[in-house]
């Protein structure tokens, strides 16, 4: 029978998702199922393994169903995922040994101030290209092993195993069979050596994770194994994190290419070919998706504070109904009046990395109103991300010819068109922004003939509307020095604290 589909399992912090795409890249069915949160403690996140495990095949089922797609029509399966989110299990009974410590989880904070305090912090750099933090798995796996009973005996006669979500969702579709992860989610677990593309000694002793407990480390595309769970045998194709997948699925395939997710947060990646650029300015070095025959790089930088910050303005200020009208109190004036609002609730990352700075609102005046309040916090969003422009553009040594963009608050048409001013670059905006599912169903497809090459699938990447910067090299810099003496204002503010304590 002919191959009609690719399906993309996206398997989110918040939601397991199943899409199905046809040849042309467009969504034909779509199913999405949340799932609990569970917070044991302040600052601890967990998830449930059976339950990531359960959703995912359950919407994948009503994907499949809701389309009455036989198994035959199905090219391959592609797996994106929340990354990092570590997931430790038996492997003779197949059941978890712990629930998934989530990548939000704060739990390992002291462990990783005790590998600094020990001097491995520029090892952790060089190796694996980011920088020392709880977010990534190692200090995750090393908590399970010390704090499970009879974990790391266990773990020590070879019978557990670890993997992040992919790696779970994969063992459980091959029902034990296969143990793998992509390059990309591997480069996020702090123990895998990014140049070599091998798991580093090194990590793994100092954390004492035994190396039987790791799977095997796979190219983004490529066929990994076969699933039997949909009634035939299909192959499983694709892997890659969710936001190497994203960039895949804006088919940010070459050097110099960048996309970036205005969702709760912000993520930016650019692409840097077959070039691991080490930042200086806290940027992360990372693994892109790609194939077989050849490694790519990324640089990351990530937005603590983005959607997130118009979510603030209608929950907590109450200053809108739904995050949609903020496009509406923008329009209604011409300016902010002078006002910045720097939305640094959890401190700043990149290029900052001021974790005590606090949010700050400068410039009020009488006349300051309502609209001028809601356009200084959008237009944060766009600022905040053209800091992460400038960063990339110095530390890659490359020009950024323009930006494809994804995620809820690009919907927004003012903040794009701000973006594109203030950053002097053509912003992209997709028809399809389901770019991460996208993503994956391109690796998974490309990896089984689906679709011949990437100029096939360049071909499928439709532009919906492109925003050209419409405004001087003066008000540019003006509004950019604006913005700059804000965040000296927020990071001032931390620095005043400290010196009180
Ligand atoms: P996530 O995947 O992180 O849950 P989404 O990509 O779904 O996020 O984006 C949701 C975020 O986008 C929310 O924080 C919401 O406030 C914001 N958002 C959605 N629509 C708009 C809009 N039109 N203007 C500004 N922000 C928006």
């Amino acid at each position: 029978m002919e191959k009609k589909y690719v399906i993309a399992m996206d398997q989110g912090t918040t939601s397991s998702r199943a899409v199905l795409f046809d040849r042309q890249g467009r969504i034909v069915s779509m199913v999405q199922k949340e799932f609990r949160q569970i917070f044991p403690k302040p600052g601890w996140v967990e998830h449930d393994p059976m339950e990531i495990w359960s959703t995912q095949m359950g919407v994948t089922m009503e994907a499949i169903q809701k389309i009455d797609a036989k198994t035959d029509e199905i090219a391959a399966i592609g797996i994106t995922n929340q990354r990092e989110t570590t997931v430790v299990w038996d492997a003779e009974t197949g059941r978890p040994v712990y629930n998934a410590i989530v990548w939000q989880c704060r739990r390992t904070s002291d462990m990783i101030d005790k590998l600094k305090a020990d001097g491995m912090g520029d090892y952790v750099r060089e190796k694996t290209g980011l920088v020392p933090d709880a977010y990534f798995s190692a200090s995750k796996i090393a908590w399970i092993l010390n704090n499970v009973d009879g974990a790391r005996e266990k773990a020590e006669a070879g019978r557990l195993r670890f993997g992040t979500v992919d790696s779970w969702l994969v063992w459980n579709l091959t029902d034990g069979r296969v143990h793998v992860t992509d390059r990309t989610n591997a480069s996020r677990t702090m123990l895998f050596d990014i140049h070599r593309l091998e798991w580093d000694k090194k990590l793994l002793s100092y954390f004492g994770i035994p190396e039987s407990m790791l799977p095997e480390v796979v190219p983004s595309c490529a066929v990994c194994g076969g699933t039997d769970k949909f009634g035939g045998d299909v192959p499983i194709a694709g892997i890659a994190g969710d936001q190497q997948a994203a960039l895949f699925g804006q088919c940010g395939f070459g050097p110099g290419d960048v996309k970036t997710t205005y969702g709760t947060g912000g993520f930016m990646l650019m692409n840097t070919g077959s070039d691991a650029v080490r930042s200086e300015k806290g940027l992360l070095t990372t693994v892109a998706a790609s194939g077989e025959d050849s490694v790519q790089y990324a640089l990351e930088g990530s937005v603590f504070v983005a959607g997130a910050a118009i979510q603030w303005l209608r929950d907590e200020m109450r200053m809108l109904r739904t995050s949609a009208q903020s496009e509406e109190y923008c329009r209604a004036v011409s300016d902010t009046n002078g006002v910045y609002i720097v939305p640094a609730f959890s401190g700043m990352g990149a290029p900052y990395w001021q974790q005590y700075a606090r949010g700050t609102i400068v410039g009020l005046t009488r006349g300051v109103s309502k609209e001028h309040f809601v356009r200084a916090t959008v237009e944060s969003l766009a600022y905040q991300t053209n800091d992460l422009i400038r960063a990339m553009k110095e530390e890659a040594g490359m020009a950024i010819s323009s930006l494809k963009v994804d995620g809820g608050a690009s919907a927004n048409d003012f903040l794009m068109q701000f973006q594109s001013d203030i950053s002097d670059t053509r912003i992209e905006r997709p028809s399809c922004v389901e770019t991460t599912a996208l993503g994956a169903s391109y690796l998974a497809g490309l990896a089984v003939g689906f679709w011949a090459d990437r100029d096939e699938i360049r071909r499928n990447w439709r532009c919906e509307r492109e925003f050209y910067p419409r405004i001087t090299p003066e008000e540019r810099g003006k509004l950019l020095r604006g913005w700059d003496r804000a965040v000296k204002c927020a990071v001032y503010w931390a620095k005043e604290g400290e010196d009180d304590e």
